[in-house]
């Protein structure tokens, strides 16, 4: 049976983490191969498809920060890290024949194209798969908080984040066995329960825009098609 999708537009977020695969550091080609492929599923079903990397498997300002060193000047070295990160992912949709392109929030013109709402737009409409690389361009800010502005931006669907785990839990279910998955979750619900399915400032903005956040195990084969047409196990959070 040829599956539908449900969504005509998403961004899809994966932490730079999950770029490591099994390794302890950087970027797992095999891995990277394995996600550009479900992206070009998701193309083939007629879906347009932003992505937005984080940089976590390289560098993160926070710990940069942690360590002594200076936040704004980590913060920019993890924003460097999304920009490699999208690299990687961009090669591997270019092996694929994937179109595709790298917009960065950072400019920086001789490795790829500065972001603008207008460039994007028109890349998507034609189709390409575009990687939102460098956050917002601004530290301070996470990937999750770009991947909600591009949504915004984009006028997208949804938010497809993949995560470490199925989805939210009422408790972290590695270490509470009676923690509960939730299938579906309001904006608010979400707040009022505590759950972090994003850093606040990237819920505030989905939440303000009516923009739905699926939350999936990246580490599931298939996963990313199967949220797309709604049969994946996943937590649908969104009013
Ligand atoms: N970052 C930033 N501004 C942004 C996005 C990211 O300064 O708009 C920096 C920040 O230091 C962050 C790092 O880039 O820790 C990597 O992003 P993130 O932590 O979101 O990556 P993930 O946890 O998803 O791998």
């Amino acid at each position: 049976m040829t599956e539908t999708a449900r969504y005509g537009k998403v961004i899809l977020k994966l932490s730079g983490e999950a770029l490591m695969g099994d390794k302890g550091y950087g970027i797992d080609g095999a891995f990277v191969d394995r996600i550009a492929g479900e992206i070009a599923e998701a193309v083939d079903l007629g879906v347009k498809v932003g992505l937005v990397i984080g940089g976590g498997n390289i560098v993160r300002g926070m710990t940069v920060a942690a360590e002594g060193g200076n936040r704004v000047a980590g913060d920019h070295m993890g924003m460097l890290a999304t920009v490699i990160n999208c690299i990687a992912v961009h090669g591997a949709l270019a092996k694929r024949g994937v179109p595709a392109t790298v917009l960065s929030a950072v400019p920086m013109p001789n490795i790829c194209e500065p972001f603008s709402q207008r460039a994007a737009t028109a890349a998507m409409d034609e189709g390409r798969v575009v990687l939102f690389a460098g956050g917002t361009g601004n530290p301070f800010f996470t990937t999750d908080s770009g991947a909600a502005l591009r949504a915004a931006e984009m006028g997208c669907d949804a938010i497809l984040k993949g995560t470490q785990v199925d989805g939210v839990y009422s408790a972290d279910p590695k270490t509470d066995p009676s923690a509960v998955r939730y299938e579906r979750l309001g904006h608010r619900e979400a707040i009022e329960k505590g759950l972090a399915v994003m850093d606040m400032a990237a819920f505030a903005l989905a939440r303000d825009n009516s923009i739905p956040i699926i939350v999936f195990s990246i580490h599931q084969a298939g996963a990313i098609v199967d949220v797309l047409c709604g049969s994946g196990r996943a937590t649908v959070v969104g009013d």
